[in-house]
């Protein structure tokens, strides 16, 4: 197979698809990854089923994904936004496929049967959570696209050993692609310039970052879902991947700015 490049493009404000999309179509040999989470949260409160966003006990932030938030992130991830990117690119001429981490078994994970959260200082057991840990990736069907000229166009959920539709992060499910196709860069695109040093001030890019480094930088500099963005690169960089970016999808070139490394470069 033909080297790659796996991309991933975020779910947060400000990010124009139509304009992301024709930078991408100058390139080729990629896979795309694409969130939804502004959409969602914007649908899911107008269906009357707020975001609920609970903490861990180790610290991290996620969104509590019972069964009805699991149907509305069916809608706008797999639905509405997979179906927008797909359309944008096979108008710019690129033939591209839409699927799911459920689709051929192609994002496999365990199911987290309770969440250990943290609310108002007290530990708590949360259950009927649909949330897991991604284990497998389903190579052999990517390649059969790529191999055949089809872009992949990727969006949780993936789905549970038992069969059950699983939330899992976008940027991680990003870094497990790019492992399981040994690709040369992964491209990690959000509505930031990259990791900042002060997350108030886009001034204060941190442009270069050895793996060694990571750690510190998810303790101490990275808040909130950035610290996923890292544990990807992290995951992705142990996993064999060549280097990791993590650049900003808003502007006119956001691809192309992005493999030429501008952002927070990662090896
Ligand atoms: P996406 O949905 O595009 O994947 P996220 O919203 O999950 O992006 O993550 C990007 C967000 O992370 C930024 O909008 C920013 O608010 C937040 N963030 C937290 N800490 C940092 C930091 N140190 N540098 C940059 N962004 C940060």
């Amino acid at each position: 197979m033909t080297p790659v490049n796996v991309i991933k493009v975020g779910g947060g404000e400000g990010i124009d698809y139509e304009v992301f999309c024709q930078d991408l179509a100058n390139h080729e040999d990629y896979v795309l990854v694409h969130g939804g989470s502004a959409r969602l949260n914007e649908v899911s409160t107008k269906l009357g089923h707020p975001p609920r966003f609970v903490t861990s006990v180790s610290g991290h932030q996620s969104r509590y994904t019972d069964r009805e938030t699991l149907e509305i992130f069916n809608m706008i991830y797999a639905g509405y936004t997979n179906k927008m990117i797909v359309e944008h690119l096979q108008r710019l001429g690129v033939n591209a496929v839409g699927l799911s981490g459920l689709d051929g078994r192609l994002i496999e994970g365990d199911r987290k049967r309770a969440l250990k959260i943290v609310e108002n200082g007290r530990k708590q057991i949360l259950r009927g959570d649909h949330s897991g840990i991604i284990r497998t990736v389903n190579a052999n069907l990517l390649g059969l696209l790529l191999d055949n000229g089809y872009v992949p166009v990727l969006t949780p959920p993936a789905i549970s050993t038992c069969g059950v539709a699983i939330n899992v992060d976008g940027d991680r499910l990003a870094a497990q692609v790019a492992v399981a196709l040994e690709a040369d860069c992964l491209l990690l695109l959000s509505n930031v310039p990259g990791l900042l040093r002060d997350v108030e001030d886009e001034e204060s890019l941190i442009d270069e970052l050895s793996s060694t480094e990571l750690d510190a930088h998810i303790e101490s500099v990275a808040k909130g879902r950035m610290k996923k963005k890292l544990l990807g690169a992290k995951e992705a960089l142990a996993g064999g991947v060549g280097r990791v970016v993590i650049g900003d999808a808003r502007g006119a070139s956001p691809v192309t700015h992005g493999l030429a490394e501008h952002g927070t470069s990662i090896r």
